[in-house]
């Protein structure tokens, strides 16, 4: 078989060893005459793979006690609006760091009644660093940031300082390949087909208190609480997109998990960054603080 470099964003290339799993087991999962792709959500086989996807989520993200995990579908995008539609009731804060966020902007902005601030930027910059420095009013319901900016290439290393505002953050493109303190944050999500698995999962990692906060009497689909209250099996969960993001973490587990990984991209990203600093034909136009170990535009 002819192969290829793919560096693709996303769904971007998984793990060789992940694939050839995936082939062997594609007739027949764990000798039950069927396939992953057939089995029933509520059955005994496909339990244990959400059950054991939760559990490997939260030994490589170190998540403490009183969170959640849960999987849903339409992608980052639709949890750009769910979030607003959950926890904004009065004002929300944002911080501009290019397209994606720009997107849960404009999403956010489409529920009646909300105030939605800006309070940082970096567009006059044109997104080729990270805002310093932020400033977060108290009275806001939540703020929200885009730790990784896949088209711009610019990353958050950090969390910033909430002023007891919950932080919320897409890790759409960097959740799992650099270390996070989960515990700073109130609510994390990622499409899974970046770092995870293919597309069609939503990872969602939820603080109860924030869960607890969220308003009542929501299209079941939108709301939050229907995933927490049905183990993510309120309806029919994308089954085949969950067992591969659960191979895939088995396989992260087995490299060593986040911080080996972390560093991987680091040594990988350092080559890259350092051809282009030297180079007389290209170069990359990021602040170097802020450059992302996993997007390089150049
Ligand atoms: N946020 C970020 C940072 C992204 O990179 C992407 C996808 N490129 C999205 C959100 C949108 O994700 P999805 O396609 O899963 O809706």
């Amino acid at each position: 078989m002819k192969e290829v470099y793919n560096f693709s964003a996303g769904p971007a290339t998984l793990p060789k060893s992940v694939l050839i799993k995936v082939q062997e087991e594609l007739l027949s999962y764990n000798d039950s005459g069927m396939s992953v792709l057939e089995l029933s959500h509520r059955g005994n086989d496909f339990e244990p793979i959400l059950e054991d996807c939760k559990k490997l989520l939260k030994e490589l993200l170190n998540i403490p006690e009183g969170y959640h995990i849960v999987f849903t579908q339409g992608g980052a995008s639709l949890a750009f609006y769910m979030i607003a539609l959950n926890y904004g009731k009065k004002k929300v804060a944002y911080v501009d760091t290019g397209v994606w966020s720009d997107k849960a902007i404009e999403q956010a902005r489409l529920i009646p009644n909300l105030e939605v601030d800006i309070i940082a930027t970096s567009k006059e910059d044109k997104y080729l660093s990270i805002p310093k420095q932020i400033k977060v009013a108290s009275n806001y319901d939540y703020v929200h940031i885009t730790t990784n900016n896949t088209i711009e290439g610019t990353c958050f290393f950090n969390h910033i300082e909430t002023n007891g505002v919950p932080l919320i953050a897409d890790m759409s493109s960097n959740l799992l390949s650099s270390e996070y303190d989960v515990s700073k944050f109130d609510l994390i999500y990622a499409g899974a087909q970046k770092n995870l698995g293919p597309a069609g999962v939503t990872i969602v990692i939820i603080k109860d208190e924030l869960l607890n906060q969220g308003k009542n009497n929501l299209p079941h689909m939108l709301d939050y609480k229907t995933y927490v209250k049905n183990n993510s099996m309120y309806n029919t969960p994308p089954t085949f997109s969950i067992y591969v993001t659960k191979l895939v973490l088995e396989w992260l587990k087995s490299f060593g998990g986040v911080k080996a990984i972390e560093k991987y991209n680091q040594d990988k990203a350092k080559l890259l960054y350092d051809f282009l600093d030297n180079s007389k034909v290209f170069y990359n136009p990021i602040n170097k603080e802020d450059r992302s170990l996993v997007n390089i535009p150049f």
